[in-house]
């Protein structure tokens, strides 16, 4: 496994392995096993798996959740090297913010629906930065595959739609949500919780997973509002939004029968840090 900072290191190895599928996987670092999946999942199937650890400022529209992401790259490659055996047809790939933005780059994306709701209405300019890393890294690696967590499910659906647009000829991989064992969904963010914390987090996917079996004998009106009653009982959680809502359109739902795929979102503070998470509630002839 080879580890580089460079534009020009990264394209030299690359060009090692040229017209064989290349696998990309983009993190801010801070590992855990959600992250190792992606990687696992790029390494079956591709020839070479680029990992590129980024914490990427332009995509922050928080100045202290900037400042405080937790940040261990000595540690991460450890992880990374001992998880898959210092596989050789890898690299990891470090660059610095002046890499990554030689110039100064401000763009804004229209991403339709997705980016009026959620995630976009809570973190303004958040998927704007997503779109600047990612056009700067699909220019760079030319993947033949990336891969994204359905944990930041929005974040994915947004990721197609800017392939889309920018007709890149990439397929955009959507991997499965890895939780604690508890149920908490994985997140670099976590790392900020105490332990205590951690398990009065567990109850967002406990929750989650009532409304799971609510959705059909009650109505859209009703499970959101049994959904947000039972966040309150934990106070130390501080809801910022739920939604139920289409899973390809993420436009919010009123009733069942508007939708055969259903999706309900949620993002909550506890103690100052951010944690979001999502269930499909249901999937139907798909
Ligand atoms: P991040 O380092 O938080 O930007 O995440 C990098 C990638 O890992 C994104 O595509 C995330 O969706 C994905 N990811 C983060 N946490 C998880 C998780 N618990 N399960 C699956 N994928 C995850």
């Amino acid at each position: 496994m080879l580890v580089v900072k460079t534009v020009v290191e990264l394209q030299q190895f690359l060009s090692s392995f040229k017209h064989q599928p290349v696998g990309f996987v983009p993190t801010m670092g801070a590992l855990h096993q959600g992250h190792l999946s992606l990687i696992e999942k790029a390494i079956a199937e591709n020839d070479i798996v680029v990992v590129s650890i980024f914490v990427n400022p332009t995509q922050f529209n928080n100045k202290e959740d900037l400042e405080k992401y937790p940040r261990h790259t000595e540690k991460d490659i450890a992880l990374i090297n001992d998880s898959f055996n210092n596989y050789q047809n890898m690299v990891v790939f470090l660059p610095d913010v002046k890499e990554v933005y030689p110039h100064p780059v401000k763009k804004s994306y229209d991403f339709g629906n997705l980016s009026l709701v959620m995630e976009a209405q809570h973190r303004p300019g958040h998927f704007d930065g997503v779109g600047m890393v990612l056009e700067r890294f699909f220019e760079m690696i030319h993947p033949t595959k990336a891969y994204f967590g359905e944990k930041d499910f929005q974040q994915l659906a947004v990721v197609r739609n800017l392939a889309k647009q920018l007709k890149l000829n990439i397929e955009i991989i959507g991997c499965p949500i890895i939780r604690e064992i508890n149920g908490l969904a994985m997140s670099s963010r976590n790392e900020r919780l105490k332990l205590e914390q951690k398990e009065q987090a567990a109850n967002i996917y406990r929750f989650l997973q009532e409304i799971q079996h609510q959705h059909k004998s009650l109505s859209v009106d009703k499970v959101k509002q049994n959904f947000i009653a039972a966040i309150k009982t934990i106070p130390a959680l501080e809801l910022e939004y739920f939604e139920i809502t289409d899973g390809n359109t993420l436009l919010s739902i009123n009733d069942w029968e508007e939708t055969s795929y259903c999706v309900a979102f949620v993002a909550v503070f506890i103690d100052g840090v951010r944690l979001i998470d999502n269930i499909t509630l249901y999937r139907e002839n798909v």
